[in-house]
């Protein structure tokens, strides 16, 4: 597999800096009601983050996506209509991920090369292709399930036992009302480590330059699953 498949495309925890960075992800929104709540939340303590954006709700709530923007967030690509992956093809995969990225470069200017496949599920096709529109796939290593959660107080408490280590990709979700609400409770679990919320861009090299930089270490191979994931990402 790795022979195929450049150990370049799959990012799945970032790199061991000093001071330690970690990275937060939204995934599914954007949402009317919680998504503004959480950026109100996030521009209240100073992080940054990344919104994984399904591209039709986009297209719904063109507004909240320019806000996202404006407020210094990164945007990632999360397919046009969160595609099950054990019943979507590689062309059609790869079909919702540039209608999406045409779709937000068209509405914000930005050229969003960012993605992550709905339920982080991959084949070998949709990795090669992603990399082949040099697109890079981003997994994630810290998940508290915050979509299977029925209240704020069991995010709260994934928050009270939460201990960062530099280079954490965490994924949360802006259609479920829970992250937005607990944003106080995750600044009180980073605070002691000292931990600063980063775009994921910063980990990223620029495209703008010949190749990619970095850490190789942070680089993965893909995780492929032909099963149906009971996963709702
Ligand atoms: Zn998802």
């Amino acid at each position: 597999m790795s022979s195929v498949v450049p150990r370049t495309s799959v990012l799945v925890k970032g790199p061991a800096s000093v001071p330690p960075t970690i990275a937060l992800t939204f995934d599914d929104g954007p949402h009317p009601e919680y998504t503004p709540r959480l950026l109100d939340s996030l521009a209240d303590k100073g992080f940054k983050a990344t919104f994984f954006l399904i591209g039709e709700k986009a297209a719904q709530y063109p507004y909240l996506v320019k806000r996202i923007c404006a407020e210094g967030h990164q945007l990632g690509n999360h397919t046009w209509s969160h595609t099950e992956p054990a019943t979507t093809s590689t062309a059609s995969f790869l079909a919702e991920v540039q209608r999406t990225r045409a779709y937000l470069n068209d509405l914000t200017g930005r050229d969003i090369r960012i993605v992550r496949p709905p339920k982080g599920e991959l084949t070998i096709g949709k990795v090669k292709g992603l990399w082949q529109r040099k697109e890079s796939c981003i997994l994630w290593n810290r998940d508290p399930k915050d979509y299977r959660m029925a209240s704020k107080g069991e995010l709260a408490h994934w928050y009270r036992t939460f201990q960062p280590v530099a280079g954490d990709v965490v994924l949360l979700h802006d259609n479920h009302p829970f992250a937005g609400e607990c944003v106080e409770e995750l600044a009180a679990a980073l605070r002691p480590y000292g931990v600063r919320t980063v775009c994921l861009e910063e980990w990223l090299p620029n495209p703008s330059k010949n190749g990619r930089s970095g850490d190789s270490s942070q680089w993965q191979r893909p995780i492929v699953r032909e099963s149906v994931s009971p996963a709702n990402v």
